[in-house]
């Protein structure tokens, strides 16, 4: 027998993007039931390092960083390489400081502002992740919103005009059928852990580590793309570099890169710009021997090391045993297997070029995306971080308008059906710049739950008129 409820909102997928619609939708009053397949809450989000891109903060003004909606608009264009949606970023611009807001209110603490992948200000604001989404989902209980966990949502209902009106969902083995009688949100997160959909679309990446919310398999654009659903971005798949082979469920990163490390692969060559997105860097470490690409840096940049921040954590990497440190490069170079003679030479041609402020070898000009200077690699003991590609996010999938509507291959909107947040394409572009997907799960997520809330108003005005 199907069990059956009826609310006024769903939203399939528990991440950033579906916690924050569903929080704001229930505490605008509306009956909202929030699924997720997976025994726990939080998909990829609990799991990412906790940066949101914001500009024009309190945190930036307090340490004096000058930012600006136009230059976060010019570095996500360049990142992305002006292959995103203009509308949709305009959208995130428009209301980031209203998400910003709303996040504090309820009691997000933005303890670090940095610079990263894509930025040219420290625009990347870092929260303390798992205790943000435990919040906002203890809130969202005590409005009155239901959660389903361990309900997998499989198929989505429509009505003889096409119109989505809700989904079923499987619970060990039992369909449960869901009615929304004010939209259903697809909030189901990226494919990184998708193989099959990985194999169409990015099979060369099947080659990165895999990693990503274990629910990750793309479950969503599989439901919207049976409705005739759009979708963009879906050539720009790539993992993110700088993760070590060893790398397990618990996520370890370093961007030495952008503190000053070069990058050489195992025949002691750099290959590629490092100052480029870390998205970018995981398409090109792809091609290189063993996909790896080992960070090489000295002292000066082990300095810089800042234990418990994510992507900058030095000990707790050097804990695990995965940061090899020796007096000389050549030390260095034979205990990671990189050829000596030619590490020795990247590194005086490298020196030489900076010295001279002439052309480096891979056109690098910056520590970070134009901003930064670049620093020898003269101070020892020296450091060596060898790293492959991690996939853990795809940021591609269904084509949404700036009110994430679903838009179908015609251009036409799917009536009742909203995506957000990782299951969607067309923000990003060609590359991601750190923070915005976290903030783009936010932005929309709210969004989409004012859009709600006004529809239900609107709908139940016109039925008492
Ligand atoms: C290691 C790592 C570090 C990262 N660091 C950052 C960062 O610092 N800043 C940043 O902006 N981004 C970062 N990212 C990317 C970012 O975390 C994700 O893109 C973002 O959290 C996605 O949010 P979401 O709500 O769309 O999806 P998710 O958080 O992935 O949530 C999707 C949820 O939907 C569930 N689901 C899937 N299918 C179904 C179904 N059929 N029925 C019910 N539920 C379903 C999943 O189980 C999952 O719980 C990082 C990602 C990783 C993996």
């Amino acid at each position: 027998m199907k069990l059956t409820h009826e609310c006024d909102l769903l939203v399939i997928g528990s991440g950033i993007a579906g916690q924050t619609a569903a929080l704001s939708a229930a505490e605008s009053g509306l009956r909202v039931v929030l699924a997720e397949k997976m025994a726990t809450l939080g998909g990829s989000t609990v799991m990412s390092g906790g940066w949101f891109a914001f500009s024009g903060t309190d945190e930036q003004r307090q340490e004096g960083e000058r930012d600006s909606a136009e230059l976060f608009m010019r570095d996500m264009q360049e990142v992305g390489q002006h292959r995103n949606d203009p509308a949709l970023l305009q959208a995130y611009l428009d209301d980031q400081h209203e998400t910003y807001r709303w996040l504090k209110q309820h009691g997000v603490v933005f303890r670090e502002i940095e610079i990263s992948s894509g930025q040219s200000a420290r625009r990347s604001h870092n929260s303390a992740i798992r205790d943000v989404m435990a919040s906002l989902h203890e809130q969202f209980a005590a409005a009155g919103g239901i959660t389903l966990s361990e309900h997998r949502a499989t198929r989505l209902l429509t009505d003889d005009a096409g119109r989505v009106v809700g989904a079923t969902l499987d619970a060990a083995g039992s369909d449960v059928e869901v009615c929304a009688r004010h939209g259903v949100v697809l909030a189901t997160g990226g494919f990184s852990r998708g193989t099959d959909l990985l194999r169409t679309f990015a099979p060369e990446q099947l080659n990165a580590i895999p990693f990503g919310g274990a629910g990750n398999t793309g479950d969503g654009l599989r439901m919207a793309w049976r409705l005739g659903a759009d979708m963009a971005d879906m050539s720009t798949v790539s993992g993110t570099y700088g993760s070590h082979p060893e790398t397990g469920e618990v996520h370890e990163l370093l961007t030495a890169y952008y503190m000053g490390a070069i990058i050489v692969n195992l025949n002691g060559r750099r290959f590629t710009d490092e100052s480029q997105s870390y998205k970018t860097l995981g398409r090109a470490v792809l091609d290189e021997p063993e996909g790896l690409g080992i960070q090489i840096f000295d002292a000066k940049v082990r300095a810089k090391s800042h234990p418990g921040i994510p992507l900058k954590d030095m000990e707790a990497i050097a804990d695990r045993g995965h940061l090899h440190e020796a007096a000389t490069l050549d030390e260095l170079a034979a205990l990671v297997g990189v050829d000596a003679e030619q590490l020795s030479r990247t590194v005086e041609h490298y020196n030489a070029a900076i010295a001279a402020g002439s052309a480096d070898e891979v056109g690098r000009e910056s520590l970070c995306n134009g901003v930064g200077s670049l620093l020898p690699i003269d101070q020892a003991p020296f450091y060596a971080y060898p790293a492959k590609s991690l996939m853990t996010t795809t940021y591609c999938g269904v084509r949404v308008s700036p009110r994430s509507e679903v838009i179908d291959v015609d251009g036409g909107i799917i009536e009742g059906l909203y995506a957000i947040g990782e299951v969607t394409g067309g923000f990003h572009g060609a590359a991601y710049m750190t923070g915005t997907s976290l903030g783009k799960g936010a932005v929309f997520g709210l969004r989409v739950a004012q859009d709600a809330a006004a529809r239900a108003a609107r709908e139940t005005l016109g039925a008492i008129a």
